[in-house]
């Protein structure tokens, strides 16, 4: 079996709020991105879903973009994480609950911010010819991240806002 060579592509670029921003990507799948120096964690699965079908250039170049898109859009998880904090607070869901929920869906809401960057920048990512169960596999990877996302947020950060309201005290 004959293996083909291995392809990396390095971005080197600020995203729009100044962030100093190196991207490098892999055909092995294994992808790093840095912002202003530090490595930021990422799980490669995503990617390596979403860009099924596709000629190995287009492949790559939508990798980077989806890497560049988790900072380009990093004031999402932000405002989610204060979402979340807020529905903690509330105390809606039993606390051993909580944690591992809001950590699904923090992190689907990183993965479709950041693949929503990706669609509105590059439009191969929807149009680019691919086999149809490559094209459905990306339908599939969108509707289970939206749900997550939409779903367990709305799950978690609904309901009593003020936990801690207290009946009026009778005037003395
Ligand atoms: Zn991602």
């Amino acid at each position: 079996m004959t293996q083909e060579p291995l392809e990396y592509m390095e971005w080197r670029t600020r995203t729009w709020y100044g962030l100093p921003v190196r991207v490098v990507v892999s055909s092995s799948n294994v992808h790093r991105v840095w912002g202003d120096g530090i490595q930021v964690p990422h799980v490669g699965l995503v990617n390596l879903i979403s860009r099924q079908g596709l000629p190995r250039n287009v492949r790559l170049e939508l990798t980077a973009r989806h890497e560049l898109g988790h900072l380009q859009t990093l004031p999402v998880p932000l405002v989610h994480a204060l979402l979340l904090w807020r529905g903690y607070r509330g105390k809606h869901i039993p606390k051993r609950w909580f944690w591992p929920l809001a950590l699904v869906a923090h992190q689907a809401i990183w993965e479709v911010a950041a693949e929503s960057y990706v669609v509105a920048t590059d439009p191969r990512a929807v149009r680019h010819p691919r086999p149809a169960w490559a094209r459905r596999l990306y339908g599939f990877f969108w509707f289970i991240m939206a749900l997550l996302a939409v779903g367990l947020t709305w799950l978690l950060a609904s309901g009593e806002s003020k936990p801690n309201a207290k009946p009026p005290e009778d005037e003395p």
